[in-house]
This record gives C-alpha cells, structure tokens and sequence, in this order.
C-alpha cells in the first residue's frame, strides 16, 4: 500500500449499479467487494482506503441540499486520519455537489476529489476503473499540494465549482467552460500547478455550513415567457439565478416581466443573472437588454456555471439573512467559482 490514507464516501450513482428490471439501480455492497477483491486497488502504489457506503445509495437524481451537508459532514469526521476524500456520486448531479461542498467546507486544507463513472464497475467496459484509480492515485502523490474539491473525469481534473455534465453519453462526461482544466491525465499527470489552489495552512479548523431554510431557485428565460409565470417562479423564494440570453440579456420590451423583476429585487430577492450559453460571462451592462436588468436591481454571476450560482446562493443564505450582503458576496470570488468583469458594479 501507498503512504496516504484516502476515505471514500461512496453515495451512489451508476458506478456501483446493477441492471434492474425497472432500469439501472443502486446495488448495496457491490462496490466494496469489487474494490476488495480487483487487483488495481491493491497494487503497491495505491492509498490505503476506507470506503463508507451511504445507506440509501442514491441515483444523484435524489439529491437533496440537505445530502451536501451529509457529506461535508461525514468529510469533516474522516479529516485526522486521512489525507483526503473520494466522493463516489452519480454524474446527473454531480456538478451541484461538487459546487456546493466546495461553498459549505470552510477552511479545507484536504484534496475531495469526485468520480462516479457512465458504465458501472461491474461491467466489461466500465469507465470506473480509470476514474476512480486516477482519482486515488492523485491524492496519493499530490494530497500535500491540493486543498479544493474536484471532479476527477474522463481523463480530466476539473474545478468542481466550475464544471458542468455536458455529455450523457461520452466517457468525458464534464467540462469546465469557463475555466482550464486543473489537470488532463494521459500516460502522464499533466497538472496545471498554476492553476490548482494549494494548502493554506491557515491554522482555522474544517467548518461545515449548515443551510438554513432560505428557498433559492433557478429559471432559464425562454421566448414569451410571461410575465406571471416569473412572478409566481418568485414568489417566496429568497434568492434565484436567472438565466439569461447570450451575455445576460432579458426582454426588457416586455414592461410587465421587468416590473416583476424590479419588485422582487426591491422586497429583497436576490436575482443573479448567468448566461445560457455554456461559454461567457454575464456583462449586464454591455446590451440596453441587459442594463435593464442591472437598473432592476439584478446583480451578475459573471462566468459562473448555473449549479456554482444556485449552491453560492444557498452558501451565502446560510451565512448571512441580509440580501444586499448576499447580491454582494455573490459578485466576489470566494472558491475560485468565478472572474469578475471589472467593468460590472456591485
Ligand atoms: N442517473 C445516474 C446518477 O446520476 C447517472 C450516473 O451516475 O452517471 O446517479
């Protein structure tokens, strides 16, 4: 065994399925005794590991805010004695949690790496076996140089907070529009030094943010979309990302949709525009579509991807009740999640 210890909190998702006569399933203690008994995880080179399976295993279509904080919990436990984390999670919503641990652990110091794979592990042509051993063996040589969640992919190291699943179907299943990837893995480990966010060493203890019961939402414009049908998306909900056209534009002809906006925004809902398109950043001021947005009282989420805004938002309710500091910190890069456009205010 390698020098490192790696705890695996293993959720669900394809990588441990089975076929059901309902569809693909979660197969409790399947996984753990592939690991135990498949040569590659006992190879010399490899971390020692300690897998915890979730009980209930999850297709990461049922994961809830309240599984982020179960995880990043369970993270927090496993820190003295190990070097870092694996997160086995399935790749549907993987990018949201992977977003959301990055917000909730405050002061990591520890590599959390998440892999899941398209085929099961069990399969012939499973993709598993690369993820999760790449995975395993970055922490092993890297654990001391890394403190950031990510998602270890198809051949890719990614930012968790800026990566998003952009193909079901494809081996390299995520990508990181906005942002280099942190590491491509061929016969090599090619990684971006540069990039990676390294150990503070800031002598603060490993917090877990616990959300509270702030409701946040996201809606993606669409043509003719009414007026009402935002206003009652709205209604009750504390914060949303609002997806916008191209670099963050709305119908601002429609003086009804920008009155609803503008109300919103006046009670106290925080609204964070993103842009639709996977590539770009919302830079409200640079179309009168878009200005109007910011004269309503929208503020931007420059290049971030749509699940870092909606867990960012989440994050910040927890921190704090007070919306301007929200619309605030929501323009700040606080994980590496986005780049500000200097010319946006506040
Ligand atoms: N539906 C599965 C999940 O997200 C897909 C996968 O794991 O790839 O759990």
């Amino acid at each position: 065994m390698g020098m490192r210890k790696v705890y695996i909190a293993y959720t669900g998702g394809t990588v441990g399925m089975q076929p059901t006569e309902r569809g693909s399933a979660p197969a409790p203690g399947q996984l753990g005794a592939l690991l135990a008994s498949l040569p590659q995880f006992q190879a010399a080179e490899m971390p020692e590991i300690t897998l915890k399976e979730y009980n209930p295993l999850l297709d990461s279509a049922n994961m809830t805010p309240a599984d982020w904080v179960t995880i990043g919990e369970d993270l927090k436990a496993r820190q003295e004695d190990h070097d870092g984390f694996m997160v086995l999670h399935g790749t549907d919503t993987m990018a949201y949690t992977a977003s959301a641990l990055s917000f909730l652990m405050e002061g990591l110091e520890k590599p959390v790496i998440l892999t899941g794979s398209q085929i099961p592990l069990c399969e012939t042509r499973s993709d598993a076996l690369e993820n999760l051993t790449t995975g395993l063996l970055l922490i092993e040589r890297y654990a001391h140089r890394m403190s950031e969640v990510c998602i270890c992919f198809g051949g890719r190291l990614l930012r968790g907070n800026r990566a998003s699943k952009t193909d079901s179907e494809g081996f390299d299943a995520f990508e990181s529009p906005n942002h280099p990837l942190l590491g491509t893995i061929g016969i090599d480990f090619e990684l971006n030094w540069r990039m990676l966010r390294r150990p503070q060493t800031s002598g603060l203890p490993l917090r877990v943010r616990k959300l509270g019961d702030a409701s946040v939402g996201a809606c993606r414009l669409y043509p003719g979309m009414p007026a009402r049908t935002l206003a009652a998306f709205l209604d009750g909900v504390s914060g949303c990302v609002l997806e916008c056209y191209g670099a963050g534009n709305a119908p601002n002809r429609d003086a009804e949709f920008m009155k609803v906006l503008r109300d919103a925004c006046d009670s106290g809902t925080v609204i964070v525009a993103v842009p639709q398109p996977l590539r770009g950043s919302a830079a409200l001021s640079l179309y009168a579509t878009g200005r109007t947005l910011l004269e309503a009282g929208v503020v931007s989420g420059f290049d971030m991807t749509a699940e870092a805004a909606l867990t960012k938002l989440s994050y910040l309710f927890a921190c704090t009740s007070d919306p301007a500091e929200v619309r605030h910190m929501m323009q700040q890069n606080l994980r590496g999640e986005l780049t500000p456009l200097t010319s946006e205010n506040d």
